[in-house]
């Protein structure tokens, strides 16, 4: 073969079988019916989470999205379960963050509803009227600080229906935490259930008993 041609073949070759660059990876978008993470999971500096007498949160929030990612994917629906160092674009039909509060005024604050967009209101007030048939403590206005209405993680998340950042109660505060703490697993089938019914398949994740 003459050489230009050798030349060529090779310039083909490598030009095809291009690998992608780091960019292209970090800016496709991660496809999943409901895209759950754990707040404050996996940071060693910054915003660690609240922590009282009876637990940190950075503890608490993987065992319910653990547990919510469990139910969901045992009915059949797609996951992505990310931590707090999640960084790229996201398509799902729910996008669910989940938090405990903590204050100095420990008993002050309790459950709430962080979401940019009037679009997810129907679902926080159907998170709200679910949740507060077993959390009858005190709820905080919806979006109430700026962490809740302008949560950073929002910019990466797309979704059809809503993206919610789920405060389940106070860390600090004794009847709420007691309350909350043996009960991580189910407050994560309780939010798998109200994933699956936003999405239209409420009876194939049974409500938690608690
Ligand atoms: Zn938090």
């Amino acid at each position: 073969m003459r050489l230009w041609l050798v030349i060529f073949l090779g310039l083909l070759v490598s030009a095809c079988s291009h690998p992608p660059t780091a960019n292209q990876s970090s800016t496709q978008v991660a496809r999943a019916d409901v895209f759950i993470q754990a707040g404050h999971e996996g940071r060693s500096s910054g915003k660690m989470g609240s922590t009282s007498q009876f637990g940190r949160e950075i503890d608490w929030t993987p065992v319910v999205a653990d547990a919510a990612t469990h139910y969901l994917r045992q009915a059949g629906f797609s996951v992505i379960r990310a931590d707090a160092n999640w960084k790229q674009k996201t398509d799902t039909d729910l996008a669910l963050f989940i938090h405990f509060d903590g204050s100095a005024n420990p008993c002050a604050t309790g459950a709430s509803i962080g979401y940019d967009d009037p679009s997810d209101r129907p679902a926080a007030n159907a998170w709200k009227r679910l949740y507060s048939q077993y959390f009858r403590y005190r709820w905080q206005q919806d979006n109430f600080t700026k962490n809740l209405s302008q949560y950073y993680m929002f910019k990466h998340t797309r979704t059809r229906d809503a993206e919610l950042v789920l405060e389940l109660g106070a860390i600090g505060c004794p009847e709420q935490a007691l309350w909350l703490r043996p009960r991580l697993p189910q407050l994560g089938q309780l939010v798998a259930h109200f994933a699956a019914e936003r999405m239209g398949y409420g009876n194939r994740i049974p409500r938690p008993q608690m």
